[in-house]
Protein backbone atom coordinates (compact mmCIF):
# COMPACT_ATOMS: atom_id res chain seq x y z
CA UNK A 1 0.00 0.00 0.00
CA UNK A 2 1.21 3.23 -1.08
CA UNK A 3 1.43 5.97 2.05
CA UNK A 4 0.22 8.98 0.89
CA UNK A 5 -1.30 12.58 2.71
CA UNK A 6 -4.26 12.88 0.29
CA UNK A 7 -6.18 11.93 -2.76
CA UNK A 8 -7.39 14.06 -5.15
CA UNK A 9 -9.66 13.37 -8.47
CA UNK A 10 -9.10 15.50 -11.60
CA UNK A 11 -8.64 15.78 -15.19
CA UNK A 12 -5.75 14.75 -17.01
CA UNK A 13 -4.42 18.16 -18.38
CA UNK A 14 -1.71 16.37 -21.19
CA UNK A 15 -4.86 16.20 -24.39
CA UNK A 16 -7.90 17.71 -25.22
CA UNK A 17 -9.80 14.04 -24.43
CA UNK A 18 -9.16 15.42 -20.57
CA UNK A 19 -9.87 11.75 -19.26
CA UNK A 20 -10.64 11.34 -14.94
CA UNK A 21 -7.52 10.63 -13.08
CA UNK A 22 -7.20 10.12 -9.53
CA UNK A 23 -3.64 11.55 -8.12
CA UNK A 24 -1.82 10.20 -4.97
CA UNK A 25 -0.34 13.17 -2.97
CA UNK A 26 2.72 12.68 -0.38
CA UNK A 27 3.74 16.21 0.82
CA UNK A 28 1.70 18.20 -2.18
CA UNK A 29 3.33 16.37 -4.65
CA UNK A 30 2.17 13.62 -6.76
CA UNK A 31 3.45 10.14 -6.12
CA UNK A 32 0.99 8.15 -8.23
CA UNK A 33 -1.67 8.80 -10.61
CA UNK A 34 -4.11 6.46 -11.90
CA UNK A 35 -7.37 6.69 -14.23
CA UNK A 36 -10.43 7.18 -11.83
CA UNK A 37 -12.71 4.38 -11.12
CA UNK A 38 -16.34 4.57 -12.83
CA UNK A 39 -15.18 6.95 -15.46
CA UNK A 40 -15.85 6.43 -19.09
CA UNK A 41 -12.36 5.59 -19.57
CA UNK A 42 -10.60 3.86 -16.71
CA UNK A 43 -7.04 3.35 -17.28
CA UNK A 44 -4.85 5.58 -18.59
CA UNK A 45 -2.66 5.74 -21.71
CA UNK A 46 0.99 5.69 -22.13
CA UNK A 47 1.85 9.31 -22.28
CA UNK A 48 -0.33 9.96 -19.04
CA UNK A 49 1.35 6.64 -17.21
CA UNK A 50 4.66 8.55 -17.55
CA UNK A 51 3.15 11.94 -16.52
CA UNK A 52 5.01 11.47 -13.21
CA UNK A 53 8.58 10.99 -15.27
CA UNK A 54 8.42 14.63 -16.68
CA UNK A 55 6.86 16.56 -13.72
CA UNK A 56 9.44 15.89 -11.55
CA UNK A 57 12.38 15.88 -14.27
CA UNK A 58 15.28 17.97 -12.98
CA UNK A 59 15.25 19.44 -16.52
CA UNK A 60 11.47 20.83 -16.78
CA UNK A 61 11.19 23.74 -18.07
CA UNK A 62 9.28 25.50 -15.05
CA UNK A 63 9.09 29.31 -16.28
CA UNK A 64 8.35 30.93 -19.29
CA UNK A 65 11.65 31.47 -21.89
CA UNK A 66 12.48 33.72 -24.39
CA UNK A 67 14.70 32.34 -27.23
CA UNK A 68 17.95 34.56 -27.32
CA UNK A 69 20.01 33.11 -30.04
CA UNK A 70 19.75 29.21 -30.25
CA UNK A 71 19.00 29.32 -26.11
CA UNK A 72 15.70 30.03 -24.55
CA UNK A 73 16.69 32.19 -21.58
CA UNK A 74 13.93 32.80 -18.55
CA UNK A 75 12.04 35.74 -18.31
CA UNK A 76 10.79 37.29 -15.08
CA UNK A 77 7.83 36.04 -13.66
CA UNK A 78 6.45 38.71 -11.69
CA UNK A 79 5.55 42.54 -12.31
CA UNK A 80 8.20 45.11 -11.59
S1 LIG B 1 -5.07 10.06 -20.05
FE1 LIG B 1 -4.13 10.10 -22.11
S2 LIG B 1 -5.87 10.24 -23.51
FE2 LIG B 1 -6.61 10.86 -21.46
S3 LIG B 1 -6.38 13.12 -21.39
FE3 LIG B 1 -4.52 12.22 -20.52
S4 LIG B 1 -3.10 12.09 -22.25
FE4 LIG B 1 -5.15 12.35 -23.10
Amino acid sequence: MLATDKTVRGNCPICGLSCQVVAHLRDGQPVKVKGAPNSPAPAMCARAASALEYHSHPERVNVPLKRVGARGVALATEEP
